[in-house]
């Protein structure tokens, strides 16, 4: 069990524990891409990566949607999503845990973080944060300004406060498999991180530690993108008593310029793949091609591609590419 002080509820605690007993027993690994629109080939090669890693372990595969920023969400993603990923025959376990489902455990978890005096509310807007924040600092951290000011909870000038975590000023660490040794410094690299909008929206880092300790998951496959993510994260974690799982944070598949894929730029997916003629198997062996998995032009099932691969192999490939 975590220890008493972490403040929760004893259903939450019972939650938690029970999501640790059961990383201990089993090997469950998690995809989770935001239904922001149809996953691009980066994100197809994220979740290959991610169903080899759960399926060599012998492990489970949860597929979470990460959906709690309404506005973001597009209109039948979730359901191409799913589409594109089953004709891949990635094939995950259970039903898909939609975090818009589960803003009540969220909530909760919250509001015991507030009642062990672990947040505090924030007033800085983000136009004063931007003033603030030097020009080539890639990652931005919270001055702290709002943390020794006495603000009420309510609204004031028309606005609610977001409510940041106080971290304290020590390493945030985690294990990690494919990128740099997960550790950044709380006070110098990451600053105190914002639980709850001031627009309401309960934060994706709150949801996303509560979903790994509660789920029992074991390994957190995702984008390099997320390793800085994860530091903020491993803070939640601390605080409810629990340690972080392990990550493999893969590197992003770049465009012939260097630059990143985006959904919003209209980065290819299943549907353009299909359109230029290609099946699944001519997808995966493409996929697995770009990681030098296989040689290109290959053409395999990801069952196929599982049978020849150890977990070994497929990390010394992903270390190779960082
Ligand atoms: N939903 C996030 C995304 O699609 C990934 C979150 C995660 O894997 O932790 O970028």
């Amino acid at each position: 069990m975590p220890p008493a002080s972490t403040g929760l509820p004893s259903h939450l605690q019972g939650l938690i524990a029970t999501g640790e007993q059961q990383r201990s027993r089993h090997h469950r690994g998690r995809f989770a891409p935001s239904p922001t629109g149809p996953l691009h080939r980066g994100n197809l090669r994220t979740a290959l990566v991610a169903w080899l890693e759960a399926r060599l372990q012998g492990g489970e595969l949860l597929l979470r949607i990460d959906d709690l920023d309404t506005r973001r969400n597009r209109a039948g993603a979730e359901e191409a999503i799913l589409a594109d990923l089953r004709w891949l025959g990635l094939h995950w376990d259970g039903p898909p845990v939609r975090q818009s489902e589960r803003t009540g455990l969220y909530a909760t978890v919250l509001s015991a973080l507030r009642r062990r005096g672990l947040l505090y509310p924030c007033r800085c807007s983000r136009r004063l944060l931007a003033d603030v924040s030097a020009p080539q600092g890639a990652v931005s951290v919270y001055p702290g300004f709002c943390r020794t000011r006495a603000h009420g909870w309510g609204v004031e000038n028309g606005r609610l406060p977001s409510w940041r975590l106080r971290l304290q000023d020590a390493p945030l660490c985690w294990p990690e498999a494919i990128a740099a040794p997960g550790r950044l410094e709380a006070a110098r690299q990451v600053g105190d991180v914002v639980l709850r909008r001031a627009d309401g929206f309960l934060a994706y880092h709150l949801a996303t530690a509560v979903d790994e300790l509660a789920l029992g998951i074991t390994t957190v496959v995702r984008g390099e993108d997320l390793w800085a993510a994860t530091a903020p994260q491993v803070a939640v974690m601390q605080c409810l008593g629990a340690t972080p799982p392990t990550y493999w944070h893969v590197p992003l598949w770049r465009d012939d310029r260097g630059e990143r894929l985006a959904k919003r730029s209209g980065a290819e997916g299943v549907a353009g793949l299909r359109a230029q003629g290609l099946d699944a198997a001519a997808v995966i062996g493409l996929l697995a091609a770009s990681l030098g998995l296989v040689p290109a032009g290959s053409r395999l099932s990801a069952a196929e591609l599982l049978q020849n691969l150890s977990n070994a192999a497929l990390k010394r490939r992903l270390c190779g590419k960082a």
